[in-house]
This record gives C-alpha cells, structure tokens and sequence, in this order.
C-alpha cells in the first residue's frame, strides 16, 4: 500500500534521509526506532508529502505523490490519518465537533451520519461520555485518544503515528497504547514513531531501525529485540530497554 524508494532529503546541508526504502503492506504494522535526529519525523511527513522537497519516490496506493496533482494528493492525503505527538484539537470544539468537523465539512458524511460515527469512535476509544467536553477539560491521554478517534473518522487506509505517547504523563500511555494495539487487532494499516519497546515488540510485523538518515537495520520484532547482531541496533536498545 506504501512504497518508499530511494528516499532523499535534505535540509540545507544537513542530509536528513540518505537512501531510505521500505514497503508496507496492507495491515502491516511498521515501528520506527531509533535515537533522536535520525530522521524519523522527516520520514513520516515525507509519506504524506507533508515534506515536499525530497528526491526519490513515494508511492501510495501504486500513485507516486511527487506526480499526483492537487486533487489527487488531497484525496491520498485523506486516506493518510496522521497522529502527532501534540494533539491540537481545536480548543473552542466539543469533543464531539472535534471529531465531525472535517467529514463534515469535506462532505463526506451528513452531519447525522458524521455524529452517529463520531459516537460509535468514541466508544471505541473508550471516552463516550465526553462527546460534549471540550478538549481542555481532559487529560493529555483522553486529549490523545479524541486525536485518534479524529483521525479514523476519515475512514484512512493507513494510519501513521508520531510518538503519539511521548509527551504523556506515564499513568496516561497505557491507555492510548491499548487503543492502538485494539486498532492493530482490527487489521488497521500501521506506521508507528514511537519509543514504547514493549508496545513495539507486540505489535510489529516489521521494526526499522533509523539512525543518522539510514534504514540501518531491519527484521521482525523478534529479530530486532532478539537477535541482531547490528552494533548500533544494540547499543541504542541496550539504551531505551
Ligand atoms: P526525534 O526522536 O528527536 O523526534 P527524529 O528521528 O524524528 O528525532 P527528525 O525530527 O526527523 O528526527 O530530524 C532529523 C534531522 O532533521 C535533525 O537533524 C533535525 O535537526 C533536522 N530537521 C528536522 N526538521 C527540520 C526543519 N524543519 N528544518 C531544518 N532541519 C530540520
Ligand atoms: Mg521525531
């Protein structure tokens, strides 16, 4: 469903991706790890061309995204659900309304459609009883698992998270973690930032590890957490484990 080729990527001087390709298949779940700077948000904002400027290819659904006009990128762009680290709901919007807003206004769905899905999310992400609160009223993780249920809202392919716990109080992350593992056993297409070994050993099929702009090592997650013989994919887990 993904296919990345060759990728590229600088910012002045300072190459941040050197020669990345990795595929993902449909219901594939793809970990990112890797120390810091290595190019693991400049990847995933490359995959939805959130990043323009690189060389190389990145094909979604068999389009390359470099070739696709406006209209095309715009419609891949929304089979693309992204989570980030900072949430960003917008403040001044029910949960509810955070949530129906862009399916709304894209018209994709009525607005009774739009709610009726939004309810059936948040039940999902276990907060449907705060269809009506507003985001400040909730804790980081809740705020967290709105972001997510907003994201599928749009029904996406694939869905591409960046260290969506790091910014987290530790009591909160078991819960967004639970979430996304329950979006896994659903068969969701996966591309995960994130730095939750154990969440990583359960859920991937396949775990790349970056480091300095390269893919420099990858495997199954039993391969990576078990069995490399990579220097730098031991010292980095020896690190963070
Ligand atoms: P972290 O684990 O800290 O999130 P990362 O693996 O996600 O790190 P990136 O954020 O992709 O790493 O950054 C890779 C390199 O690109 C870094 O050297 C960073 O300074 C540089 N970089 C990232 N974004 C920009 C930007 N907008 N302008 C210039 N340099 C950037
Ligand atoms: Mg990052």
């Amino acid at each position: 469903i993904i296919e990345v080729n060759n990728l590229k990527k600088a910012y002045g001087n300072n190459v941040v991706l050197k020669d990345v390709s990795f595929t993902v298949k449909k219901s594939e779940k793809v970990v990112l790890i890797g120390p810091s700077g290595g190019g693991k948000s400049t990847l995933l904002r490359c995959l939805n061309r959130l990043e323009g400027d690189y060389s190389g290819e990145v094909r979604f659904e068999n389009e390359d995204l470099m070739n696709a006009g406006k209209e095309k990128l715009y419609q891949l762009r929304q089979k693309m659900g992204m989570v980030f680290q900072q949430f960003n709901l917008f403040p001044h919007k029910t949960v509810l309304e955070n949530i129906t807003f862009a399916p709304i206004k894209l018209k994709l769905a009525s607005s009774e459609a739009a709610k009726q899905q939004a309810e059936q999310l948040l039940e999902q992400v276990g907060l449907a009883e705060k269809a009506a609160a507003y985001p400040q009223s909730l804790s980081g993780g809740q705020q967290q698992r709105v972001a997510i249920a907003r994201a599928l809202a749009m029904n996406p392919e694939v869905m591409l998270f960046d260290e969506p716990t790091s910014a987290l109080d530790p009591e909160m992350v078991g819960d967004v973690l639970t979430v996304m593992e329950q979006l896994a056993a659903n068969g969701m297409t996966m591309i995960i930032v994130t730095h939750e070994m154990a969440f990583a050993q359960n859920v991937a099929d396949k775990v790349l590890f970056m480091d300095q702009g390269q893919i420099a090592d990858s495997g199954s997650a039993e391969h990576i957490f078990k069995s490399t013989t990579n220097p730098r994919t031991k010292e980095f887990l020896s690190k963070v484990m």
